[in-house]
Formats: C-alpha cells, sequence, structure tokens
C-alpha cells in the first residue's frame, strides 16, 4: 500500500523522522511512499514575493533529492489530501507535527476529512523539542526564556534520523505547478540571496562549521560580519532540522567553546517562541501581557504617521543604521538579527505605532518569515512579550550603529547616499556638512524626543 508523506516545513531528505515512518508502513505493505506538498491557498497569500521565492527553491532541490518524484497539488489540504488518498488507496498520511494555529487547525480538519481507516499520523516537528513538551515542575509551561532554555537543554532531543534504506517512490503521479517565483524574479532588485533548499542548507552549515564557532558569540551581533548562520529561511522550510545542527555542534571541535553555547541558546530562542505559541495561540497577533494592552499607539492610518511609517518600510528614516537594515530587508529578504531588533524598536518606540504593523510587514518580506520567532521577536521589542521588564529599553539608532558597525561597512553597502563617508561619521551626517550631499533623507523624528515620550506612554500604562 502506498503511504502519503504530506510536506509542510520539512522539506528535506535527511533527518526526517516523517518520512521513515511513511517508508516503514509502505515497506510492512510491500508498498510505496508518494511525497506531496500541497500549495494551500491560504499560506500563500500570506507569504509575499521573497518567501514564495525560498519556497520555490525548497521544493526544487527537494524534488532532485527525491528523484523527480515530488507532487505538488494546488487546492485547500482538507480536499486536496484527502482526494490523493482515495486516488491512491493510500493507507495512511505522514506528517511532521505542526505547531502553528493555523497548522493545527488545518491538521484537524484534513484529519476529520479523511476515510475512515485513512490515519493522519504526525512523526517529529520541526523542533529539536516539540512544542508543549518542556513543562516546569508543576507540569505549567515556562513564561521566561532562561528558565526554559536550561529545562529545554535538560530535556534534550533524540539522534537524527537516518535516511531509509530501500526507500521506493511512488512515481508516475500527475502534480501542479511548483508555487513561488525563483529568487532573481521574486527578489526587490535582483540583490543576492542564500538560496534556500537542503543541498543549500548543508552547503551553508559546513562553511559554518569549517569557520567554526569560537567566535560566534562575539560575531553574531555584528551585521557588517559575516558572523551569523544565515540559516533562518533553511529552519523556517525545514531544508535541514534544528537536531542535525544540534547533534553536529556536540561533535564539532570547537562545539563546547562559549561561542557554541551561545549558538545552542539562538536555537533555543526559536524553540522557546515556538512553545509559548503552541500554549498561547492568541499570542501571534495580540499582547502576551494584556498588562501593557492600554498602551497609546499612533494611528498608521493618520497621514503624518503614515508618511513616517513609509519612510520606515523604505529605509528613508533619515536614521542611516535603521535604513541600512531596512533596505537590506527590501533587496534580500533576509535582516541581521541586530538590525531586526533595532528597526523593530524604531517603529513601536520612535513612531509609537503598533507592533503588529511592522511584523506583518517583515512577514511579508522576510525569507525566513516565521510567525512564532517574528510576532514574538516584535513583542519582545515593544515591551509587550515574555520578557520581565523591558518597557525602558528604548534602542539608540545612532549608539547601536556605532556600536555594532563600529567602522559604518554595514551603513555604507546599504545605504549609497552615504558612502562617501568614511567610517563611523556615516551614523551621523547632520554632523557633517557634506553629509546630505547625495541626497540622503533628513530625521524623520528627533530620537530623544521620541524616547521620553515612549517612556512617558509606558509609564503611563505601568501606573
Ligand atoms: P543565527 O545567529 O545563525 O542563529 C541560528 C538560528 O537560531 C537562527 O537561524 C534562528 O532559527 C534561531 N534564532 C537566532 N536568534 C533568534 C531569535 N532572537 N529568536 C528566535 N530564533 C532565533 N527569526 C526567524 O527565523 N524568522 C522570523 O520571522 C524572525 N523575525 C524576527 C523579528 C524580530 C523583530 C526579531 C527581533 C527577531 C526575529 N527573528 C526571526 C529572530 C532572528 O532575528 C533570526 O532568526 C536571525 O536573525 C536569523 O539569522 P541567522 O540564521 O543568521 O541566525
Amino acid at each position: 500500500m502506498t503511504s502519503i508523506l504530506w510536506l509542510r516545513r520539512d522539506l528535506r531528505l535527511h533527518d526526517h523522522p516523517a518520512l521513515v515512518a511513511a517508508h516503514e508502513a509502505a515497506q510492512g505493505s510491500d508498498g510505496r511512499v508518494l511525497p506531496l506538498f500541497v500549495a494551500d491557498p491560504t499560506l500563500l497569500a500570506s507569504a509575499g514575493p521573497a518567501r514564495l521565492a525560498a519556497l520555490h527553491e525548497a521544493l526544487t532541490e527537494l524534488d532532485e533529492a527525491y528523484d523527480g518524484a515530488l507532487v505538488v497539488r494546488r487546492g485547500r489540504p482538507q480536499e486536496v489530501v484527502p482526494a490523493l488518498a482515495a486516488e491512491l488507496g493510500a493507507g495512511s498520511v505522514h506528517v511532521s507535527a505542526e505547531t502553528t494555529p493555523y497548522g493545527r487547525r488545518r491538521d484537524a480538519a484534513v484529519a476529520d476529512a479523511l476515510d475512515p481507516g485513512i490515519a493522519l499520523v504526525p512523526t517529529g516537528s520541526p523542533y529539536a523539542v516539540t512544542p508543549g513538551r518542556v513543562l516546569t515542575g508543576a507540569g505549567e509551561p515556562y513564561q521566561v526564556f532562561t528558565p526554559f532554555s536550561r529545562a529545554w537543554r535538560e530535556h534534550g532531543w533524540r539522534r537524527p534520523a537516518e535516511v531509509p534504506t530501500g526507500l521506493r517512490w511512488h512515481e508516475g503521479v500527475a502534480g501542479d505547478e511548483r508555487p513561488g517565483t525563483t529568487a532573481d524574479e521574486g527578489a526587490a532588485d535582483g540583490a543576492a540571496t542564500d538560496r534556500v533548499g537542503e543541498r543549500s542548507a548543508l552547503e551553508r552549515w559546513s562553511e559554518v562549521l569549517d569557520r567554526g564557532l569560537e567566535h560566534y558569540g562575539e560575531e553574531r551581533d555584528r551585521p557588517d560580519l559575516d558572523g551569523t548562520s544565515r540559516l533562518s529561511a533553511q529552519l523556517k522550510y525545514g531544508t535541514i532540522h534544528p537536531r542535525t545542527l544540534l547533534a553536529e555542534v556536540a561533535a564539532h571541535p570547537s562545539g563546547r567553546s562559549t561561542g557554541a553555547t551561545t549558538f545552542v541558546t539562538e536555537l533555543a530562542w526559536r524553540e522557546f517562541y515556538a512553545d509559548v505559541l503552541w500554549h498561547r495561540p492568541s499570542s501571534a497577533w495580540s499582547d502576551l501581557r494584556p498588562g501593557l494592552s492600554a498602551l497609546e499607539y499612533d494611528d498608521p492610518g493618520d497621514p503624518a504617521v503614515a508618511r513616517s511609517v513609509e519612510a520606515w518600510r523604505t529605509g528613508r528614516t533619515g536614521y542611516p543604521f535603521v535604513d541600512a537594515g531596512m533596505r537590506q530587508l527590501q533587496a534580500t529578504g533576509w535582516m541581521h538579527n541586530r538590525l531586526r531588533m533595532v528597526t523593530a524598536s524604531f517603529l513601536v518606540k520612535d513612531l509609537h505605532v503598533w507592533w503588529v504593523h511592522g511584523a506583518r510587514h517583515f512577514l511579508e518580506h522576510l525569507r525566513d518569515g516565521d510567525i512564532a520567532s517574528n510576532n514574538h521577536g516584535w513583542q519582545w521589542v515593544a515591551g509587550t512579550g515574555t520578557d520581565a521588564a523591558p518597557y525602558f529599553r528604548v534602542f539608540n539608532p545612532v549608539l547601536q550603529g556605532e556600536r555594532f558597525d563600529p567602522q559604518g561597512d554595514y551603513v555604507r553597502r546599504w545605504v549609497p547616499e552615504l558612502r562617501h563617508l568614511a567610517g563611523a561619521a556615516v551614523h551621523q551626517p547632520w554632523k557633517r556638512s557634506d553629509g546630505y550631499a547625495h541626497g540622503y533623507p533628513e530625521r524623520v523624528v528627533d530620537h530623544a524626543a521620541e524616547r521620553a515620550e515612549t517612556l512617558r506612554r509606558y509609564g503611563v500604562t505601568r501606573d
């Protein structure tokens, strides 16, 4: 009997427990595995061109790894999956468990729609530890990152799964075209993007390991350096599994360095946010901490606010470090973590716009756009999330630039109008007589004044 492997955030061959389960189910009845990707209109509508390009690339590499057997079908999963199962007389449908609010609803609907006798079988998940598993001694979810990460490490994870031997694909099933376009068509100005796909992920990961993780702790904060793994879009689409990364870090000569420990901690943030979303699905689009829900925001529908927001989106706020980040996002569909924090802070705390507006913009443009990491990352910055007392944390865009882009190379790379300014002078063009000589815009707000305004508003909320 055929088993269907319905792929979603697990677009890879290696370390794939659901593939192993599909193979075992098929093998028991001398059958084959049919790998299926459903181009779900709901998900496609929520992804911008950059994310669709990443998806297209990942599916292309997956099809190569699966010897051309991958079948893409367009439509609602609750119709497509049962119809294909009936067409093939499949015995079971195998998935990696989905943990987002939409994914959970969708999977429940598919399980209901399958003929009686055909099970939807979840095996593994996109995480080292499936969300919901790490609980306090009292059986409660963790609210704060540090104790979660400690318990997560103590919980531990399985070894990577082997590619099954004797795997036989079910071939010759008709499908639809792959969704998305290539990165060149999707990227705003054709700037180089990291290709997404299992082969590319493994190549990039071996580059990271060749370099070693010893310096990751210091370099990860420097957007002017190639100091991070840039694997986020790969993890998003599951072209590489975090368990593979964790196993290889542990076995690597640099695996005991503080840099490697920091890298594992970053992976733990991804797991933490997925866990928070698992327990509190409503935190995707509303404040996790209701204490700040009375906070006064400016209306982005107001024309003056809309102008500033547009300057933020297009990288024309007049603050070079912020603008460099927003332009990197626009051009490549990826932004360095430091810049995600600084640009998010600018929208929420300098322009006083509710984080939800920024989170939507990021999800539309990021190739790694992930509802748990993105929306909780935004809430962390906004002070409405899992952190204890961050309302006073207002990033200063100039000091951040001077500290994390000390020579100004990152800004010059993304903001051509400032390339004539040498060194760190690039962070304050207003101090130079020729600062605006090449059309760089003036500041849309005064940071010091807006910081004071934010603290006033947060103070009011806390009283
Ligand atoms: P590395 O430094 O190499 O880290 C390795 C991996 O750890 C990353 O690929 C990622 O999976 C995980 N990770 C690292 N930092 C974080 C973090 N702070 N939170 C959660 N996971 C982390 N990450 C996304 O994957 N998708 C998003 O949509 C997303 N949106 C964000 C929005 C905001 C406002 C903020 C502040 C952060 C956001 N992040 C998001 C987290 C982080 O910025 C990216 O994961 C990271 O920049 C990706 O680059 P990298 O792969 O080189 O990371």
